[in-house]
């Protein structure tokens, strides 16, 4: 008998190369169904600047950990001494070869990432001569040195400076090496304008003769004031920059399609609730209450919606909509918009000096064009329009898309024991919330001992990590959620569903960047694949007959029902509905990374003068909308310098 071989266990880090590991464990072999430049020009290629042996890289000493207060000081004034003499060499030189310099407003007037001590030399030697600065000082949280994994530790440091137009914040994440500290990353922020506070509270009482009530009208029907910014769209993103843009006195309409503030959360599926932990989601100014559920449900969602309106006093115009807007070459806008559809429809014209548009990352439904839908006697609608399984009981229903949407919507019907299908094109990055939540949400939002964290300065750490040194870490965390979840996606495979690792390997997070879209946390679908409830098809459909639907390799199949989860175009579209093509031609893309680490145009300059984008998450929504209506109150003011667009 030949001697038995000796199987050695496999580092959790190899798992791709386990034989009866699941197939997507072996990534590498596995097409990409999202290449990893798709949307994303940003070259980084850095590794992360881990210590061990031979390394210039060292680990933090125990007299680091006593003397980090001293040695934050410390660098902190040697950091302010070289901006205050200007020395742009000395600065570069404080960084790591992969050192990464991100600043928002309060250098550049734009949103920048310098990588590399070449690029960050050159931006300081432009930047520091226009950009005095001065009282630096240590804020919450004290420096802490962050070790989230054995190998990689640095210094983070939180400190707040001025400028000569602004108050500003610094995170500055320093890297212990054999010639002493260095930046690996810095962060400078705009969070305040000299001389422009936010206003102060109302007196409250009544004065005069018209009460509050009445006042709010006149307001709301802007018959004294012309409104210096119009927002289109009235989600949380613009409702968070219109109450951003008050809180600085400036008078601002949103503009709003829908019958009532809410309804785009209210007419949403009935099913959602929000994907994740509400931790990270409070609005400015607003934060939710004690008790309110972990998940918010939409409907809910969309009633805070319409209480934040009406907290915040902003001007909305519901049932409304821009029927006309041009800009004249000085800049000036004139923007046409109807008031209501019905018999008191009425239009007016206003000039703005800005317009922002906020109805969200998702341009316009994308429905497929396939073929014979029109002699189909069975139903086919996209997914926006799909309300509720409750009226297919015992029918059967085919769902196309396996992102988010398309999983809620089979769920939905398999919870209620509809015979449901779900077609998959191209594998998912998929999560448990067990597994993700603490890792990627919990450790910064997650409230402790009931009390909710700090939102600005939980918002100014979430934000600081340049875009290359992120996706390096979040690389890692994907690898973790993955080995994790190891029985979850095995599972799923074998009920015949594909998953893959995300693009550029980095789980949901450069999808967020790039797709706005292509994954799955967990909300319970996925035991319903297991278990069978969901059956899973592969393919893609390629044409109706009059009953039935014909997927690839000419297999016909017969459903009373067709979802088409199939998602969205891009947000240009909507763009070019409100400002028309002319205007819309001059933007910049929209959303994926630019070639230094950036978003394109989301909250910073579009291409086009007075035209801003705000879009995103609620996390997004409540952090960029300061940044962008400081910016805004600074043009306005006359005082923003040139963005630095070099
Ligand atoms: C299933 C699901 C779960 C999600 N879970 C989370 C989560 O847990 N956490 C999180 O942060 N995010 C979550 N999101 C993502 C994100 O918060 C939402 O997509 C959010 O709705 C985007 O906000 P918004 O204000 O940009 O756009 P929207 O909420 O879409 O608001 C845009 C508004 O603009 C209006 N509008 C559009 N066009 C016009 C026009 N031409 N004129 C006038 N008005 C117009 C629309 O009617 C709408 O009211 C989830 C999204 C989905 C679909």
């Amino acid at each position: 008998m030949a001697p038995s071989a000796i199987i050695e266990p496999p580092a959790p880090k190899e798992l791709s190369r386990v034989q009866n590991a699941p197939l997507a464990y072996r990534n590498d072999t596995l097409e990409k169904p999202v290449a990893d430049d798709y949307m994303y020009a940003f070259k980084y290629n850095f590794p992360l600047p881990t210590f061990g042996k031979g390394k210039d890289i060292l680990d933090f000493s125990n007299d680091d950990e006593r003397e980090k207060e001293e040695i934050a000081q410390r660098f902190m004034r040697t950091l302010e001494l070289i901006s205050q003499s200007r020395d742009s060499a000395a600065f570069a030189e404080l960084f790591l070869d992969c050192g990464v310099w991100r600043d928002k407003i309060a250098f550049t007037w734009e949103y920048r990432s310098f990588n590399t001590p070449q690029n960050i030399e050159q931006a300081a030697k432009d930047l520091f001569p226009r950009t005095p600065t001065s009282n630096y000082k240590l804020i919450e949280p004290a420096p802490s040195i962050q070790r989230p994994y054995p190998d990689i530790a640095w210094l983070q440091i939180v400190y707040a400076f001025d400028t000569n137009l602004i108050g500003a914040s610094g995170v500055l994440n320093l890297i212990k090496t054999k010639d002493g500290f260095k930046i690996w990353t810095l962060h400078t922020a705009i969070e305040s304008l000299i001389g422009h506070p936010e206003i102060p509270n109302r007196d409250g009482h009544m004065i005069g003769d018209k009460s509050w009530h009445d006042q709010r009208i006149e307001d709301d029907n802007l018959e004294l004031v012309e409104p210096e910014v119009i927002v289109v769209g009235g989600g949380h993103c613009g409702l968070h920059i219109a109450a951003r843009l008050k809180a600085l006195g400036i008078d601002a309409l949103v503009v709003e399609r829908n019958q009532r503030i809410g309804d785009n959360w209210r007419n949403r599926y009935e099913y959602l609730s929000l994907h994740l932990p509400h931790w990270a989601d409070h609005f400015p100014y607003f934060p939710f209450p004690d008790h309110w559920p972990t998940y918010t449900p939409a409907g809910k969602m969309g009633d805070w919606l319409e209480w934040y309106a009406s907290a915040m006093e902003i001007t909305t115009w519901t049932d409304s909509s821009v029927v006309e807007a041009s800009q004249a070459d000085t800049g000036e806008w004139e923007v046409t918009i109807q008031r209501g559809t019905g018999d008191y429809k009425y239009t007016r014209t206003f000039r703005p000096s800005q317009v922002i548009i906020a109805t969200s990352l998702a341009g316009m439904p994308f429905v497929p064009n396939i073929p014979g839908v029109e002699n189909f006697k069975g139903t086919v609608r996209h997914s926006t329009q799909h309300d509720s399984a409750r009226e297919w009981v015992g029918k059967k229903v085919l769902v196309v898309g396996t992102s988010s949407s398309g999983f809620d919507t089979a769920y939905d019907f398999a919870r209620r024991n509809v015979d449901v299908t779900f077609l998959q094109r191209s594998p998912t990055y998929l999560m448990s919330l067990d597994e993700s939540v603490p890792r990627i949400l919990a450790p910064l939002y997650e409230p402790k001992n009931h009390r909710k964290p700090d939102l600005d300065s939980a918002d100014r750490l979430n934000y600081s990590m340049p875009v290359g040194p992120a996706e390096e870490l979040n690389r890692r965390v994907a690898q973790d959620i993955w080995n994790a979840d190891v029985e979850l996606i095995a599972e799923m495979e074998r009920a015949g569903f594909r998953v893959w690792r995300g693009q550029r390997d980095t789980g949901s997070h450069t999808l967020g960047y790039t797709k706005n879209g292509g994954f799955y946390f967990d909300a319970g679908a996925c035991k319903a694949i297991i278990n069978g409830k969901i059956k899973v098809e592969q393919g893609y459909p390629v044409a109706f007959t009059e009953d039935s639907i014909v997927l690839n390799g000419n297999r016909e199949q017969q459903y009373d029902l067709v979802v088409l989860a199939t998602g969205f175009s891009n947000t240009i579209d909507s763009v070019r509905n409100i400002v028309g093509e002319k205007i819309a031609s001059r933007c910049n893309p929209i959303w994926g990374m630019d070639e230094e680490g950036e978003l394109n145009t989301a909250w910073k300059t579009s291409g086009v003068p007075g035209l801003w984008l705000m879009v995103g998450t609620f996390q997004h929504g409540r952090y960029h909308s300061k940044k962008l209506a400081l910016r805004i109150k600074a043009i306005l003011e006359g005082k923003a310098p040139e963005p630095y667009l070099r």
